[in-house]
């Protein structure tokens, strides 16, 4: 499964957000493919289109899809060098798909920093930093082996020998993989290269309770925001704290408890969305009296690939799929009329599934 690391140095919130993951947690007896590890906390993925789904055909039962964050604890200055669980912390980092980064913005005398003062980028830029030298390291190596070959003149060498060049002089000036644009076949060579950098990130601001409401006014939130446009990352603003609190209520007590606090969604539902968002995840939807459930997809799957991740008898029998978009249904008001209408389609095995798709799988077993 795919899965997102929460990141950030000690003392941040990290840990606190984590727990409200946990907290909020998926009930994991509907995802036996999910991973048990204290370190994986699986989210369900709020959306109200199932809402509105469940409200329409009313089923049995309702299950949202789910994904999973995985905490990754450990890092300190010098961890590329093998610093403190250095080479731990960057080897987790190599087996996520993307990257929660996490981000003290609040005050508390109480609560000591690392460095001895609050200051978002500085933060950012000890871990981002780490990274980068760990795949300064891995480019250098690999230019190694090709220049060689690039001087001699093979073809293949000298695109990839360009790559590389570019990826080391934006690693000197301290950049990211990820801040630098390539060419769709230059791009397929770094993704070889499993960069820590090139992983998307997605910001995690935490403020302080009083500052949940007004983040255009807290300053720390706009420089962040402010370094994660140069390099088109994300900005996510939470308070861990209160996330910790709301993720302990359900339904209408949670809807009652973000009213009182002047919210509308918690930051944690911001997170889980933008993080699925963040991995090209889509979602479509089976809908039946005996359940109506989101399924998970990476964004561009077929349709036999789609009702795999249903059960692997679905791609190997996939005859057809019967499909009729969310909005169509919704207007529709019922499957039947919606077949009136002529708005279910019958979709082949070359079918890209759409995100919002509601999808009836026909197959042989
Ligand atoms: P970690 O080391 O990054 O995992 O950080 P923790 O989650 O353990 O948090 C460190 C300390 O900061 C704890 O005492 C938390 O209660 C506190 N803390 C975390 N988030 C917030 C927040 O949003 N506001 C305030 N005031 N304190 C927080």
């Amino acid at each position: 499964a795919l899965t997102t690391g929460i990141v950030g140095l000690p003392n941040v919130g990290k840990s606190t957000l984590f727990n409200a993951i946990t907290q909020a947690g998926a009930e994991s007896a509907n995802y036996p493919f999910c991973t048990i590890d204290p370190n994986v906390g699986i989210v369900e993925v709020p959306d109200v289109r199932l809402n509105k789904l469940t409200e329409m055909v009313e089923p049995d039962k309702t299950v949202p899809t789910a994904f999973e964050f995985t905490d990754i604890a450990g890092i300190v200055e010098g961890a590329s060098k093998g610093e403190g669980l250095g080479n731990k912390f960057l080897s987790h980092i190599r087996q996520v798909d993307a990257i929660s980064h996490v981000v003290r913005c609040f005050n508390d005398d109480n609560i000591t920093h690392v460095s001895g003062s609050v200051d978002p980028i500085r933060d950012v830029q000890v871990i981002n930093l780490e990274l980068i030298l760990a795949d300064l390291e891995t480019v250098e190596k690999r230019i190694g082996k090709v220049e060689k070959m690039a001087k001699q003149k093979d073809k293949e060498a000298i695109v990839e020998y360009e790559v590389l060049v570019k990826l080391r002089d934006a690693f000197e000036e301290e950049k990211p993989a990820r801040s630098i644009t390539f060419t769709k076949e230059q791009e397929k060579l770094v993704k070889g290269l499993h960069l820590l950098t090139w992983k998307p990130v997605l910001y995690v601001a935490n403020v302080s309770e009083d500052e949940l409401l007004d983040t255009e006014g807290n300053p720390y939130v706009q420089k962040v925001k402010e370094f994660a446009a140069k390099e088109n990352s994300e900005v996510i603003v939470v308070c861990a704290k209160i996330e910790s609190e709301i993720a302990e209520l359900e339904g209408e007590e949670k809807e009652e408890f973000l009213q009182d606090l002047g919210i509308e969604e918690s930051g944690l539902d911001q997170l889980i969305k933008a993080a699925y968002s963040l991995l090209g995840l889509d979602t479509y939807f089976t809908a039946g009296k005996q359940e109506v459930r989101a399924w998970t997809i990476r964004r561009g799957t077929k349709a036999p690939q789609a009702a795999g991740v249903i059960h692997t008898d679905f791609e190997r029998g996939f005859i057809r799929a019967e499909v009729v978009s969310y909005d169509d249904l919704t207007a529709a008001g019922s499957m039947a009329v919606a077949k009136e209408q002529g708005k279910v389609r019958l979709e082949g095995k070359d079918y890209v599934v759409k995100d919002g798709d509601v999808v009836h799988f026909r197959f042989n077993v």
